[in-house]
């Protein structure tokens, strides 16, 4: 409606332009031959100019509506910016979404709520970096029997960390932001509420007592390499594979492993090196 109406006005506007002018050329011309002139003959040229001047006057006055169209359609394409912008998280089933189960899926948009802490927190005896070390007790005989697998192929895993509280991720979160800056931090560490951690079913090893490998250099270590092989016969995978920052929403980290049941972690091992939760799930 508004485009005919502007194609319309400036049909208006093209044919009043011209005639415009070709009054006011004709006032010229009139002009010189104005003694030639009767006094009704200059009215009459007067009130059609007047005429002119009053079309075009209404037409200016009207002219504001392409302005709104303008604006209206810059206020679509804001519309159309601001989804981008604030990242929906994508609606999940129940399992992906209770908290108490093991396939709770935590991510970037999928978060827990700050009050949440695992029925059940336990400190089974593995080879660790301190020894408060608590994990969600659904994932502790798993950790214990892959543990004792890789002892069995004498490789030592030592867990340095399990379980960590909302605030304690939020301590976290704030010394690393504090120190490089939020954006940076936020491709390694989980703001609070975000991470996995909280759960009790997220695993960070180390192949050191004092567990300060928790680089990409853990994946070329004994301990790092026996995880990748057989980590997924226990219900574990790697959540944050390499490669797969664009869709896991974090850098590639070796060390950080994710217990999820032995038939998903198998179906996602099957699917291929460097598969994601992401992918298995279809939310990426
Ligand atoms: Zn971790």
């Amino acid at each position: 409606m508004s485009e005919n109406k502007e194609n319309l006005e400036s049909t208006q506007k093209n044919e009043t332009v011209p005639e415009i002018k070709d009054d006011s050329s004709e006032i010229k011309i009139k002009t010189s031959r104005l003694s030639d002139m009767s006094p009704i003959k200059i009215v009459r040229i007067l009130l059609i100019i007047l005429t002119v001047l009053f079309v075009a006057g209404i037409w200016l006055r009207n002219r504001p509506d392409p302005v709104p169209s303008a604006d209206s359609s810059a206020g679509t394409v804001d519309e159309d910016v601001q989804p981008e912008e604030t990242v929906e998280p994508t609606p999940l089933p129940n399992e992906l979404i209770d908290p108490a189960s093991i396939t709770v899926f935590i991510d970037k948009t999928h978060s827990l709520p700050a009050d949440y802490v695992p029925e059940s927190l336990v400190t089974p005896y593995i080879n660790s970096t301190s020894d408060v070390i608590q994990v969600n007790e659904k994932a502790a005989d798993a950790l214990k029997s892959m543990a004792a697998a890789a002892s069995d192929s004498s490789v030592t895993l030592y867990l340095t960390a399990g379980y960590i509280s909302y605030e304690t991720q939020d301590d976290y979160f704030n010394d690393r932001a504090g120190m490089v800056g939020e954006a940076e931090a936020n491709k390694t560490i989980a703001k609070a509420g975000f991470s996995e951690h909280q759960t009790g079913l997220a695993f960070d090893f180390s192949d050191e007592p004092s567990g300060t490998n928790t680089t990409v250099a853990f994946a070329d270590t004994d301990a790092g390499k026996w995880l990748i092989e057989h980590a997924w016969e226990y219900g574990f995978i790697m959540r944050y594979p390499e490669g797969k920052e664009a869709v896991t929403g974090y850098t590639y980290q070796p060390w950080h492993y994710r217990y999820i049941g032995k038939d998903v972690a198998k179906a996602i091992h099957e699917a291929g090196e460097n598969y994601t939760l992401e992918e298995y799930y279809k939310i990426k």
